[in-house]
Order: structure tokens, then C-alpha cells, then sequence
């Protein structure tokens, strides 16, 4: 019994490990292949000032800091180390704090127009459609 638990608590560290390596390379060396807020500050990948204004760029920056804002990253981490992944309903949950924070900022419009612009996908249409009505 005892090896059983150093075992399970030796491939948790592991899990843990694994975890804080992955935080610190998208941080330091991985290509950012999409925005996203890394824990630290909102990355953007080089080509989106080819897709979308200046004004909805500053929009999707808002967007990105709400994240940093409610600690998503961080709490997001802390789930997965505790091997509780987060679910979508969470991750939905998410984006929308993210997206009223940057409405609360006045970037709600120009949002919208970016996640239109930059998705297609239903979750992404559906938020747009919110921040349109806001
Ligand atoms: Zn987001």
C-alpha cells in the first residue's frame, strides 16, 4: 500500500511538473498560434493586424486581460494539476467574464465585429450575437 502511494504521488509531481513546463514554454519559446492570455499578458499572433482594425485588436487586448483579470489562466492550471480539467461550461463561463470585461471597458462592439471576423464557430457566433445585444 505504501508503494502504491508513493507511486500515484510520484506520477502526480509528474503530472505537476509537466503542467508548469508547458505554462513556461507557451510563455517563453512556443510560436503564438492564436490569442490568448498566457497567465502573464495577452499574446497575439503576428498576422492579426492583417484580419482585423486597430480598434477591434484594442477589443480583443480587453478581452484577453479580463482573462488575466479573473486569474483564469492560474485557476485553470491549479484545476488541471489537481487532475479536475476544466469543463466547457467553465470554459463558457470564462469567455463571457472575459467579454464583459472588455465591455465594461467600451470595447463591446468592436469585439463582436473582431470574433466574427476571426470564427466561425457556434460558441464564438453566439458570443458575438450577445455582445451585439449588450
Ligand atoms: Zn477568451
Amino acid at each position: 500500500m505504501e508503494i502504491a502511494l508513493q507511486v500515484a504521488a510520484a506520477v502526480w509531481g509528474a503530472w505537476i511538473a509537466l503542467n508548469l513546463l508547458m505554462v513556461t514554454l507557451a510563455v517563453t519559446i512556443l510560436p503564438v498560434q492564436q490569442v490568448h492570455f498566457d497567465g502573464f499578458r495577452a499574446r497575439l499572433p503576428t498576422s492579426l493586424p492583417t484580419l482585423l482594425a486597430p480598434a477591434e485588436i484594442a477589443a480583443v487586448v480587453a478581452h484577453e486581460h479580463g482573462h488575466g483579470h479573473h486569474l483564469h489562466t492560474w485557476t485553470n492550471l491549479v484545476l488541471r494539476c489537481l487532475l479536475l480539467t476544466p469543463g466547457p461550461q467553465r470554459r463558457r463561463r470564462q469567455e463571457l467574464e472575459a467579454d464583459d470585461y472588455a465591455v465594461a471597458r467600451g470595447h463591446g462592439a468592436h469585439l463582436a465585429s473582431a470574433l466574427r471576423k476571426l470564427s466561425s464557430h457556434p460558441d464564438d457566433v453566439s458570443r458575438a450575437e450577445r455582445l451585439e445585444r449588450m
